[in-house]
């Protein structure tokens, strides 16, 4: 901006347009809020009035509670709403497949599990609701190869989205509750422990922290 005895001579002037809205995680003001994504026309100012197109601003994504603006990319961070669920559905897919491993008649493992799932959020769920979900997804006379696989997939879909956006304590508290259930009725099994691996590896935990973890817990009375 050229300023001559006080005045604004020329200078340039961003023109911005709201092509979209929704909520997202502000970084700035740590929380969700409403946002507007915009683009903008700067333009080229003598005293005040527009005289020339110099460009495209953006686009950006504007916080409403503190206008701070970011790149497009602020909107891949799930909000904290979000994150909530997916970090509930992620624990209900660790208890279904810890259950399966270590074979769903052991009415400890249920009831650890189901617990576990209520502390994650589903505060009705209940040991038979856990068995009859099971029924569905692993119908009696499902080889078992095909059971696991099934749930090691289901197990990949909960845990792959969060892996990104999870703290190393987060993932940790997952992988502890799966291998409470795990040890609710005894050691860990072969396909208890391969399981727990498993969610380890969907977090992006390397293995070495895995097994140290899953050792810590089988260390530790419940
Ligand atoms: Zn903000």
């Amino acid at each position: 901006m050229l300023r001559i005895l006080g005045l604004c001579v020329w200078g340039v002037r961003t023109v911005w347009h709201t092509e979209s809205d929704g909520v997202f995680f502000c970084p700035d003001c740590g929380g969700d809020r409403s946002y507007r994504r915009r683009t903008g026309r700067r333009l080229l100012t003598v005293m005040g009035l527009p005289v020339a197109p110099r460009g495209q601003a953006g686009p950006v994504v504007e916080c409403s509670a503190c206008h701070g603006r970011h790149g497009t990319e602020a909107l891949e961070h799930p909000t904290s709403a979000r994150l909530t669920a997916m970090l509930r559905d992620a624990a209900h897919a660790v208890a279904l497949a810890v259950l399966v491993a270590g074979g769903p008649d052991s009415r400890r493992a249920r009831r650890a599990a189901a617990e576990a799932v209520r502390e994650a959020g589903f505060p009705d769920c209940t040991e038979e609701e856990l068995r009859a979900l099971l029924a569905v997804r692993c119908p009696e006379g499902t080889p078992a190869d095909d059971c696991g696989n099934r749930l090691a997939e289901q197990l990949r879909d909960a845990l792959g989205p969060l892996a990104g956006h999870l703290a190393l304590q987060g993932c940790e508290h997952l992988l502890v509750q799966g291998a409470r259930i795990a040890l609710s009725d005894g050691p860990y099994l072969p396909a208890e422990r391969e399981t727990l691996a498993a969610v380890g590896r969907c977090l992006m935990m390397s293995p070495e922290h895995t097994d140290s973890t899953l050792e810590a817990v089988a260390r530790t009375p419940s």
